[in-house]
Formats: C-alpha cells, sequence, structure tokens
C-alpha cells in the first residue's frame, strides 16, 4: 500500500510531493494538465504589495521557506530555476513617494524598501516622478521547475499523466482506493480545479483569470522587473512578460482579446519604444474569499485533505503551507487556525 495519493502537480502538488519525498513515504501523483497557473505565473516572488506599499501576509516566514526550498529543488534537478531581479516601483504622485518613505520607517518594511529614490531607470520608461526599488525579490521559473519535477517523478514512476476521476474513488476507514491502487492518504492539489472535487467543492474558491502577453523589444533593453500598472518582467533574449490582469468574471481557460487590449494600452502608456507582441497566456488563480490558503483534512473523512487557495502568491506561499499540512498528517502538529479549512465547517458542517 502507498502512503499517499496526490492529485495535481502545480506548485501546491509539486511542493507537497517534494515534501513527501524527504520523509521518504511512498506516493504516486496524478497530472492531467486541464489548469495552467503554476505553468503561466510570472513567477515572481516579492514581500511587499506595491499598490499601498504594505507587507503580504506572513512575508518574512514565507521567504524564509520558499527560498532555501527553491534553491533546494535547483540542486535535486540540476537545474537553473531561481533568478534573483531588482523590481521597480513606479510613482505617479509625490505623495506615492511620500507614502513609500513612511512604509520604509515601518520595522517589518524597512529591510525591503530602498529609500534611495532612482530618477531614471530607462531610456524607453519616460516617468515625472521616480521609482522606489523592492529588495530581496526575484523570480522562480515555474516553467523549468514543473516540467523538470515531472521529468524526474516519470523517471521514477511516480507520476501519471492522466485524469483523476473522483467517482472512481473508494474511501475506507484507513485507507483510500482508485483504480487498484491503496494509500493511506490522498491530498488535493487542483488549483481551480477544485471545483470539479466532489469532496471539496463546498469550499469557497473563486477563480480569477490572469494573462500575460510575452513581448519582443529590441529597444527596451530592460534588466529589471518595472511595476506601474502593469508588470514588466525580463525573460533574456530581449523577451519580457507584460502583466498580469486580474479577472474573477472569465473562467474561460483561453487568452482573451479583451485582456490583448487592456495589456497594450497599460504597456503603451508605459514605455516609449517599439515591441512586438509574440505570445498571450492565460491561467486561472485559485483564489480564496478570504485571502488566505485553503488546507487541511476532510471534516468528515479523515484520509481526505486538501492544499489550495494560493491566490496570486503561490510563489511563497507554497512551500511553507504544504509543509504545515505534511506536519499535520504525519506529525500531528495542528494547521494555524487561519489557514484551515475547517474555518468553513459552521456553515457546511453544522454541529
Ligand atoms: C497569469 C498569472 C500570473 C501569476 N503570477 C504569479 C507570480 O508572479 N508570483 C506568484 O507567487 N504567483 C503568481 N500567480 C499565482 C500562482 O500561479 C498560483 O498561486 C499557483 O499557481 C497555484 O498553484 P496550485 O498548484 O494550487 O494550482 P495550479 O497551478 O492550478 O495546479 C493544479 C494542478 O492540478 C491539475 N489537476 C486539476 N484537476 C486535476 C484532476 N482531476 N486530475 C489530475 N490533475 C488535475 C492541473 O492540471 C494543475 O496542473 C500567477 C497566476 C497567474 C494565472
Amino acid at each position: 500500500m502507498l502512503d499517499y495519493i496526490v492529485v495535481g502537480l502545480g506548485l501546491s502538488g509539486l511542493a507537497i510531493s517534494r515534501n513527501l519525498e524527504k520523509r521518504n513515504k511512498q506516493f504516486v501523483v496524478f497530472e492531467d494538465s486541464s489548469q495552467r497557473s503554476s505553468l503561466v505565473a510570472g513567477g515572481l516572488f516579492n514581500p511587499v504589495i506595491l499598490k499601498r506599499f504594505t507587507l503580504a501576509w506572513n512575508a518574512h516566514e514565507h521567504m524564509k521557506t520558499a527560498i532555501p526550498f527553491y534553491k533546494e529543488m535547483e540542486e535535486h534537478l540540476q537545474a537553473k530555476i531561481v533568478y534573483p531581479i531588482e523590481i521597480y516601483r513606479k510613482f505617479y504622485s509625490a505623495e506615492e513617494q511620500n507614502n513609500w518613505f513612511a512604509a520604509a520607517d515601518k520595522p517589518l518594511l524597512s529591510e525591503f524598501l530602498d529609500t534611495n529614490l532612482v530618477k531614471k531607470i530607462n531610456a524607453c520608461i519616460p516617468s515625472e516622478f521616480s521609482f522606489g526599488r523592492v529588495r530581496q525579490t526575484g523570480i522562480v521559473d515555474t516553467d523549468v521547475l514543473l516540467n523538470e519535477y515531472r521529468n524526474y517523478l516519470n523517471k521514477e514512476g511516480k507520476i501519471k499523466f492522466e485524469r483523476f476521476e473522483y467517482n472512481k474513488l473508494q474511501i475506507k476507514p484507513d485507507s483510500v482506493e482508485y483504480n487498484g491502487i491503496s494509500a493511506k492518504q490522498i491530498i488535493f492539489c487542483e488549483g481551480f480545479g477544485m471545483q470539479q472535487n466532489p469532496f471539496f467543492n463546498y469550499l469557497p474558491l473563486r477563480g480569477n483569470k490572469g494573462e500575460y502577453l510575452t513581448i519582443y523589444s529590441e529597444e527596451l533593453q530592460l534588466q529589471e522587473a518595472v511595476k506601474s500598472s502593469v508588470f514588466i518582467i525580463p525573460l533574456g533574449n530581449n523577451l519580457y512578460k507584460v502583466g498580469a490582469t486580474y479577472n474573477s468574471k472569465d473562467k474561460d481557460p483561453r487568452p482573451s482579446k479583451e485582456a490583448r487590449h487592456e495589456l497594450e494600452e497599460k504597456l503603451l502608456k508605459l514605455i516609449s519604444c517599439k515591441y512586438e507582441v509574440l505570445d498571450q497566456s492565460a491561467g486561472i488563480r485559485p483564489a480564496s474569499n478570504d485571502r488566505k490558503p485553503i488546507v487541511g483534512r476532510h471534516p468528515k473523512h479523515q484520509n481526505l485533505y486538501c492544499c489550495n487557495g494560493f491566490g496570486s502568491r503561490g510563489i511563497l506561499i507554497s512551500p511553507m503551507v504544504s509543509a504545515q499540512l505534511i506536519e499535520l498528517i504525519e506529525d500531528q502538529i495542528p494547521l494555524p487556525a487561519e489557514i484551515d479549512l475547517h474555518r468553513f465547517n459552521k456553515k457546511h458542517f453544522p454541529a
């Protein structure tokens, strides 16, 4: 009998699986490529919310776990995955600049916000006001990370590239059975795909569609990520990602004309040089109503778990939260109440 079945290999399933490997647990992953959030992500890690210059939820703790986690994945997979990159926030008013200084004075933010503002960062990005630099930021190449790990698991015989059919799952008192595979427990990591999961689709997970353009520009010559109404993220070889959009109504997984229009409109206001759009990608972010992860044990079935709700910050959140779920199952360490899915029990499983 296996220890675990894992459903989904996005950032959540990857962190869960790597944790299980380190504990020498026997497991198999199911992955059907139905969701693309992790694959299309910009991959930025950034502890600061750049709209209001506030610290992202638990950013210090998440950074401490996430960066070593991805570095270790680089070693494990012998692939380059983590790229330090500076992020510059473009200011639109003197008031915004003042707010930056006020935020940088706060103890938890001071290490991340550079108070030496920069007047000009690039000939193609004109600005009336300065730019503020965020420290300790970078990019995780999710495409390389996920594809290399999927290849590795495939070689180990630990992944099946097929849809997990929920109606074939048999739940027994101390185990689960699926298509002839027995396991002590099952962890669902399907991102927005959780809406199809009859055991966990009562949870308030709403999708938020995000889209990026990939552009080519010889003139731009930008080495840093720039944040204004959109991000420009350098990819090397004169290629850049531009985005992302946020749309909580559109659940069509394909790229849309509306998003292309919105992104180009914003880009034209930001840069003054020529570019060519080469590609457009889309994914649905698995976002929760209260903006916290949704993690834990099913209220009725003790061997069913879910690890989801990472919203727009899966890079930083997934390593720590996944480790906390495995600690719950293996070491009986309770989850922090703010991420535990039991916070929704009152409504759906009244005592
Ligand atoms: C455009 C965009 C940009 C983003 N940029 C960033 C960023 O810069 N930084 C950041 O931190 N976050 C970013 N995010 C958010 C981040 O991508 C998410 O938080 C993260 O990807 C969620 O990971 P997940 O594993 O929970 O879900 P997913 O990535 O959706 O993974 C779920 C996996 O489960 C599989 N699956 C689902 N159902 C089944 C089934 N029944 N059987 C088998 N397999 C199944 C899917 O195919 C998928 O591979 C971005 C998201 C988008 C859309």
